[in-house]
């Protein structure tokens, strides 16, 4: 039985893997999920899938703080031709809070993007990791277009009623170290069911208390801070997190 999975990590941002992984397994990590958020760090995530098989989970994927700098045609085509070697599609998604996303065209080159490679997701019956801010209606709507089965929305610190939508359409959350402070954050995850919520990291984004980059074995963190909003055991919360993982994935238990 697992222990806990880091359900969202950007292995191309942290250096020699291979170390990574090994103090990952030292502090417990008995999974990671390695999201793609460009062409080459969605290569990676398969190549080091394969190398280490069963322990990293692969996505494909392209970020949509992309956008505006990936070909489109290019990516997607990408997508098809190696989603067959995928756990998930993701890092997909849609940010309106972007300096660059302001004007309505901006948008709809996200849209376009997110909506093709979802739509690939969904004629796979692959699940989604999504990143979503300040677009969580457009997400959604993109989501229920192609009647995607699975997803999670990553880090989500949105509005609550939009939270209750995520929920009704089955999908999960995810949490992160942010868990610690962020008020949104903790709001959402206080209001969530432990049955939806996933837990993750999102390396290597930087770990404010502790000064330093985050890697997947600070996603106890995470359980830490989510066990004290929940007023449960760190155990008991790693348990449950990594059962949802595993289901929405579809990883063997
Ligand atoms: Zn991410």
């Amino acid at each position: 039985m697992r222990r806990v999975i880091d359900s969202h990590v950007h292995m191309d941002g942290l250096g020699d893997a291979d170390e990574v992984i090994r103090r990952a397994r030292e502090a417990g990590v008995d999974a990671v999920v390695a999201v793609g958020g460009s062409v080459e760090s969605s290569a990676y995530a398969l190549q080091l899938a394969g190398r280490h098989e069963g322990y990293v989970v692969p996505g494909i994927g392209v970020h949509p703080s992309e956008a505006l700098k990936v070909d489109h045609g290019e990516a997607v085509r990408f997508v098809r031709e190696n989603v067959g070697r995928a756990s998930l599609v993701g890092e997909v998604g849609l940010d309106y809070s972007y300096p660059f996303a302001r004007s309505e065209d901006a948008r709809d080159r996200m849209r376009t993007l997110c909506s093709g490679l979802v739509e690939i997701a969904a004629e796979m019956g692959l699940p989604v990791s999504f990143h979503s801010r300040s677009a969580y209606m457009d997400t959604l709507e993109i989501l229920r277009r192609h009647d995607v089965q699975g997803a999670v929305f990553h880090w989500y610190d949105g509005p609550l009623d939009t939270l209750r939508l995520i929920l009704d359409s089955g999908y999960y959350v995810s949490a992160t170290p942010a868990a610690e402070y962020s008020k949104g954050h903790r709001a959402v995850l206080a209001d969530a069911p432990m049955d939806r919520i996933l837990v993750e990291t999102d390396s290597p984004v930087h770990l404010r208390r502790l000064g330093r980059r985050s890697e997947p074995a600070d996603v106890w963190l995470t359980v830490h801070a989510l066990a004290e909003i929940k007023g449960m055991e760190p155990g008991e919360v790693a348990g449950i997190a990594t059962h949802n993982t595993e289901t929405l994935f579809r990883l063997a238990p």
